[in-house]
């Protein structure tokens, strides 16, 4: 067999669907983020805006993190030096899952090298462990969460999105006396809407079920402590595992778990994602710790966040260009067609100098394509216009491309 061209045919097929991925070159400049410094494939550089970041309060730029870091790295260096069980385990981690298990009130937390190793873990391990476990998860749950699944052993129930009618009927028709767990997430990173947590824990009470919990895109920038959308609402002791990231709001990267400390020592002790990977460095862990312990006392960075998303969704309103209802900060614009969208998110970049990535299959399905906004805490008021009259002038210049697309 011929392997290369094999593999070229396979690239040939994204491509022929509109859905090759090009990666933009940026370079981040730490003080003037959401502005960044875009290498074009011609060679040439430009400064332009970003708008599809996941650094939500901007904290990849914060004095005090980066102070952190940089204090860190002088004292120990730039490795861990090993996995946790072998020469891993160093202050700096400790000290930072002991912020963690304080940030959502929980007895013990276990940071991993990143949020998708933390959801691939944790629910491995425990849908192992349980016997005869029937998972009940989210039909949008990220795709970390269904690999974690698909790699432990249970009976998987998948229910359609958020809706409570379809997880009762599941859990329901479940036997009464198997363990059960359900997975799901509180702000759902491509819909941005939010789940209704409460009612989830009630059904949870009611079918004797553990809840798992990812408030990856809500940890930092939801609750009077950034503890995610179950602090918010009251509800973060009804939930058995909170799991999160530093690669989001925190600004950095690596990912944890927290909850009761016979789970998370289980965890620790059994799964392998775990324990055969080498620990988030010192300088990491510092950078984490002081962007989890800075975001439990300052609101100015949420309060901003929430005000440009109400600005944006206004304006975007004004002008009737259509987006996803939610009540979080991401703000998905709805295009519905893969070759459209990247035309329009080209178009954004090279005439605009406004960065967002198109979202495509298999991120979403098919139909549903997107582009996923994010006003963070250090976008202003000019960004905010500036983008909204960029889209404006795109749509009315690829009506025909769009108008095709509702044909
Ligand atoms: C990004 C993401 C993850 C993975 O987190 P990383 O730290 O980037 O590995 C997990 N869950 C959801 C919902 C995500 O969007």
């Amino acid at each position: 067999m011929d392997y290369p061209s094999f593999f070229k045919a396979r690239i040939a097929d994204l491509k022929q669907e509109g859905r090759y991925r090009n990666f933009a070159n940026l370079e981040r400049l730490a003080g003037r983020f959401p502005t960044a410094l875009y290498h074009d494939p011609s060679g040439s550089n430009r400064e332009v805006t970003i708008w599809c970041s996941n650094d939500y309060l901007g904290m990849g730029q914060n004095p005090k993190v980066l102070n952190a870091m940089h204090d860190a790295l002088d004292k120990s260096g730039a490795g861990a030096g090993g996995t946790r069980n072998i020469s891993g385990t160093t202050k700096y981690i400790v000290d930072l899952e002991s912020s963690l298990s304080d940030l959502h009130h929980k007895d013990s937390a276990l940071v991993f090298p990143s949020g998708y190793t933390a959801n691939e873990g944790a629910l491995s391990t425990i849908t192992s462990l349980l016997p005869d476990c029937h998972v009940f998860s989210d039909a949008l749950n990220h795709a970390s969460m269904i690999h974690g699944i698909r790699d432990g052993k249970s009976t998987k129930h998948i229910y359609r999105h958020n809706d409570l009618n379809h997880l009762e009927d599941l859990l329901k028709s479940s036997p009464a006396d198997t363990p059960k767990l359900i997975a799901f997430e509180s702000v759902y990173s491509m819909e941005g809407d939010i789940a209704p947590i409460k009612d989830i824990c009630d059904l949870a009470q009611r079918y004797h079920a553990m809840t798992y919990l990812d408030e990856v895109h809500a940890v930092g920038v939801y609750g009077p402590r950034g503890g995610g959308v179950a602090e918010e609402q009251g509800v973060m002791d009804r939930i058995d595992i909170i799991e999160g990231t530093f690669g989001k709001a925190y600004g950095l990267m690596g990912g944890f778990v927290t909850g009761n400390s016979a789970v998370i020592d289980a965890i620790r002790s059994y799964s392998g994602n775990f324990i055969f990977t080498t620990a988030l460095p010192p300088v990491l862990c510092a950078g984490a710790l002081a962007s989890v312990e800075y975001l439990k006392t300052s609101s100015v960075e949420r309060n901003i966040v929430r005000q440009n998303a109400r600005l944006l969704k206004s304006k975007l309103d004004s002008l009737g260009l259509s987006y996803l209802p939610g009540d979080s900060h991401i703000v998905p614009l709805m295009v519905g067609d893969s070759t459209c969208c990247k035309a329009l998110t080209d178009s954004l970049l090279q005439n605009h100098d406004i960065y967002v990535q198109p979202i495509n299959y298999p991120t979403v399905p098919k139909g549903t394509e997107r582009m996923r906004l994010t006003a963070t805490a250090v976008h202003t008021t000019t960004h905010i216009d500036h983008l909204v009259l960029s889209l404006k002038k795109i749509w009315t210049e690829n009506h025909d491309l769009l108008n095709l697309r509702a044909a």
